[in-house]
């Protein structure tokens, strides 16, 4: 859609997307404007320069932000990264009391997930053993069914605390029923919250409207805000007043008004900028406000999504048709166009990581992930056309080189 405003590497088809998106042109100009500012202001930089200077850096994302995500601007903010927002708003949001203290997850979430709540749990005396809940998918299936959530999180009823849910799953691609399972959770009394890596900038979301409690998302997948770019958090209005909810504070979440008083005590900006924490990374932040508009010109997410349905089929059904030693290909991702994003994992028997090198020598930048579950001897490539810049005639082209690498 807007494939001549990205740099894509010149070596192969670019389906790597929900890994790490490619370069747009224009960071380059935005990061040289902060850079000239910062050459020719310094320290006033901070309140002189493009937009009123670096204070209100972060202020310039929202409004794209809030559109991907389906929020109110002040709902969402951008700071830190994936894991360490996960962990500042589950100091907020996981506040496990007598009975009600267990977490409930998707089996074989991305590990760094596991790491954050499993040291949550323990930071709060909890036993990961007992009052961690995974659901998987049934034996044989690699789907996740929606029925089995909602029963578990009913089951679990007033002994849960949080149900922590990813958006799309990073392994298998599978898209999941985020509204169904934020009003299952809310349901029973449980605080509600999404990791959205692999869904932002990826599906249409509509958090305000599902009622999340918070989120969080890293900006340099499908996002394309570069490798390590600042991730993203959601705080769902209905907390916005609430300052009495514990947080671990920090300067940049103090109002703004009256930040620089430099006064002991902590007044925390209303809306998810009051869980912002240390000072905005400009130079980091830079690339967003070049790759966050491109979302909202394009349309927003639902042009976006038809154009990715569009591509993730024909990817789809060029896929079921490929033989490999006489043998389909098992795809892990949903057939369900609904069930799915852009990406397709397409299940390969033992212990493969030499896949990628030698499909990337072939023309084809995808990725090779090992299950994380154990014992099962496998692994998955994942092919992921993103529609802002994946042409349907590289999809195309697709088959041939994995029918060449794969036999
Ligand atoms: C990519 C990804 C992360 C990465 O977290 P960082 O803190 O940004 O390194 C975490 N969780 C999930 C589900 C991911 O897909």
């Amino acid at each position: 859609m807007l494939r001549d405003e990205f740099h894509l590497p010149p070596t192969g088809i670019y389906l790597c997307g929900n890994s790490l998106g490619p370069q747009p042109k224009a960071a380059v100009t935005k990061l040289e404007t902060e850079l000239t500012s910062w050459r020719e202001r310094a320290v006033e930089g901070w309140w002189k320069g493009p937009d009123g200077g670096w204070l209100g850096f972060h202020r310039r994302l929202e409004s794209d932000l809030a559109g991907i995500v389906g929020a109110r601007p002040a709902e969402v903010t951008v700071a830190n990264a994936l894991t360490v927002n996960l962990h500042l708003l589950m100091v907020s949001f996981f506040r496990p009391e007598g009975k009600r203290r267990k977490i409930i997850m998707e089996k074989g979430a991305f590990p760094s997930d596991q790491h954050a709540i499993i040291a949550q749990l323990k930071f709060h005396g909890l036993d990961p053993a007992t009052d961690l809940i995974e659901v998987g998918p049934p034996e044989g299936e690699s789907a996740i069914r929606t029925e089995d959530v909602l029963a578990a999180i009913h089951k679990a009823g007033d002994s849960l605390a949080l149900v922590l849910w990813s958006g799309v799953h990073y392994y298998t691609g599978q898209f999941f029923d985020l509204p169904a399972i934020a009003a299952a959770g809310r349901e029973v009394g449980a605080r509600v919250g999404f990791d959205l890596a692999h869904a932002v900038g990826n599906v249409p979301l509509s958090l305000h409207d599902w009622g999340a409690d918070f989120a969080v998302w890293c900006s340099y997948k499908y996002l394309n805000g570069g490798p390590g770019a600042p991730g993203g958090m959601f705080v769902h209005e209905r907390h916005h007043g609430n300052e009495d909810l514990p947080r671990f504070a920090g300067w940049w979440g103090h109002r703004e008004s009256d930040r620089f008083l430099m006064r002991r005590e902590f007044r925390p900006e209303a809306g998810a900028a009051g869980w912002q924490v240390s000072t905005v990374p400009v130079l980091g932040m830079a690339p967003l406000l070049a790759s966050l508009p491109m979302f909202t010109r394009v349309g927003g997410m639902k042009a976006l999504r038809s154009r990715s349905e569009e591509l993730t089929a024909a990817l789809a059904s060029d896929l079921a048709e490929l033989r490999v030693d006489g043998a389909p290909l098992r795809i892990l991702t949903p057939a369900d166009p609904s069930a799915r994003g852009a990406q397709l994992s397409i299940y390969v028997p033992g212990h493969r990581p030499e896949l990628e090198g030698a499909l990337s020598e072939a023309g084809l930048i995808c990725d090779y992930r090992e299950d994380n579950l154990g014992g099962s001897a496998g692994g998955v490539l994942r092919v992921a056309p993103a529609p802002l810049y994946t042409e349907l005639e590289e999809v195309k082209r697709v088959p041939e080189i994995l029918a060449k690498v794969l036999k």
